[in-house]
């Protein structure tokens, strides 16, 4: 598309928003709705989509791709109402008579870039708080999953008002033009490198931005009985292999373990792999691909180095051919080689051992802020300094992923890994500006406010901004003292 068609649409959409037609709460629950039937009406299409680009199984394509929306358009629809309402402002007895409240308005016309890894969800799941919250809105899907993306731009305008809500496709060329246009929000999904582009683009415009990065997300796994420990183990091979096969941005990046406990960790994450996949790891039924070949290249590349290769443990075979890279375990590969300190987006998990489970708190605090940490424990003190001692986006106690899928919680990354939040009502807040309405009358004017100044005025005002509670016989009192000073 030429500029000038970008430019186009976006002054349509800038018109529909301009209409107030997008505020009316009937108009976005018509859409949310129109969301659910989208999904509902072309589940095989989605799956069909999914497998082509990646290889996905229909349980992972539901799991975390029509599931999720199905959910997140429900549970909007179900709290719209509560949401848009103005919530009540209390204010101190100062400001007596008035009465204020917060009221979230749209922002306006809003940029939503997704990534390959779940293009359907990542690309619809923003657009449902976008929607809610009452803007216009241009999705932009990733290019590396092309039938997804096409999928997308062929039925979201025929379930959704074509007026207000549009599909750009394309790669790069088409997403520096859109970034190039002044946008009321961006929300942009993907790697740190092109989050910097598109905040230092939104800076030309002032342009308010939430970033979902990625990075490396660290598990700790402590000395834990037999059984919870297989129940851990799968939970952390789901994580790796099971969503996405690695290339997920919560999923698990590396182990940190004590070293005496290692090798029962790694002989449990071995049978865990047998039972998930069998021998044979061509057999790509229960397993997503690689989505590309220059990201099979950029995996590969991280075994290249000598001293990463010689840290293998298991798996490591790959098949150029079919673009497929074993599960692999490695242990303790150099910390300072690229497996070690670059996101590895792909099937490899690295173990890291420790003397003592309590160091991999200092291990993560010397590391930038992960979007997502794990730890399987039963320790409640090291629960305790894991919870005020790191920072990361989530932090979930012997179970992963499963912070992706609660309305509840707010979904982001902190400082590298990510700027802001969604899911729930955090997608709303993260569409909306919550502006400040005050309401006064214009009785019992505040003389101590005006000029001229004097030094009685300045107590009065020390006063009035120390005891709030006492503001409406402070201003009582000032007024008399006022009136008399006057008279
Ligand atoms: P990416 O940054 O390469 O691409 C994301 C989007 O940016 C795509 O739409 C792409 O077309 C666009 N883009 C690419 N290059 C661009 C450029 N030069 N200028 C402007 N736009 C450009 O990311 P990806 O490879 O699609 O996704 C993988 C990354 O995303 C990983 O780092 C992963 O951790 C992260 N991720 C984060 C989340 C999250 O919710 N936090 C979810 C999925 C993926």
């Amino acid at each position: 598309m030429a500029v000038e068609g970008v430019e186009k649409e976006l002054s349509e959409l800038r018109g529909t928003f301009q209409s107030g037609k997008t505020r009316g709460i009937a108009w976005r629950k018509a859409q949310l709705q129109a969301i659910l039937k989208l999904i509902s009406e072309n589940e095989d299409s989605i799956f069909e989509a999914l497998k082509q680009d990646l290889g996905k199984h229909r349980v992972e394509a539901y799991r975390d791709e029509v599931g999720v929306l199905t959910k997140s358009a429900t549970h909007a629809l179900h709290n719209l109402e509560k949401w848009i309402a103005p919530k009540k402002g209390k204010l101190p007895l100062l400001y007596f008579p008035a009465k204020a409240e917060v009221m979230p308005e749209p922002l306006g016309v809003v940029l939503i870039f997704s990534s390959w890894n779940f293009p359907i969800s990542l690309a619809l799941d923003p657009l449902i708080g976008a929607i809610s919250a009452g803007n216009t809105a241009v999705i932009k899907p990733s290019e590396l999953s092309p039938k997804c993306s096409s999928l997308l731009a062929d039925m979201v305008p025929r379930y959704l008002d074509s007026k207000a809500i549009k599909v750009i496709e394309g790669g790069r060329d088409i997403a520096g033009q859109l970034l190039q246009q002044n946008w009321d929000k961006i929300f942009f999904t993907g790697s740190q490198q092109v989050g910097k582009i598109v905040m230092s683009a939104a800076a030309k415009h002032l342009t308010p931005v939430t970033l979902e990065l990625g990075g490396k997300s660290p598990a700790i796994v402590d000395r834990i009985h037999a059984a919870d420990l297989k129940v851990a183990v799968k939970r952390i091979a789901s994580a790796k292999w099971g969503a996405c096969n690695g290339q997920a941005c919560i999923g698990v990046d590396y182990v940190l373990v004590e070293k005496e406990y290692a090798s029962v960790l790694v002989e449990s994450l071995k049978k865990c792999i047998h039972q998930f996949y069998g021998d044979n790891i061509k057999n790509l039924d229960n397993i997503a691909a690689i989505v590309n070949k220059h990201h099979f290249d950029r995996v590969r590349n991280l075994l290249k180095d000598p001293r990463v290769t010689a840290s293998i443990i298991y798996g490591g075979s790959i098949d150029e051919e079919n673009l497929i890279i074993e599960p692999t375990i490695l242990l303790n590969p150099p910390l300072d080689s690229d497996i070690m300190t670059e996101e590895i987006f792909g099937p490899l998990l690295p173990i890291i051992t420790v003397n003592k489970v309590e160091e991999s708190i200092e291990f993560i605090r010397a590391r930038p802020k992960p979007l997502a940490l794990y730890a399987f424990t039963k320790n409640e003190a090291l629960k305790k300094r894991i919870s005020l001692e790191t920072s990361s986006g989530s932090l979930v106690f012997n179970d992963t992923m499963v912070q992706f899928v609660c309305d509840a919680l707010p979904f982001g990354g902190v400082g590298p890994s990510g700027l802001g939040r969604y899911h729930g009502k955090y997608s709303f807040d993260a569409f909306s500006h919550e502006k400040a309405v005050l309401h006064r009358t214009f009785r019992l004017e505040l003389e101590p406010r005006h000029p001229p100044w004097n030094d009685f005025k300045l107590d009065f005002v020390r006063l009035a901004y120390r005891f709030d509670y006492f503001g409406l016989i402070l201003l009582l009192t000032g007024l008399r003292r006022l009136f008399r000073s006057c008279n």
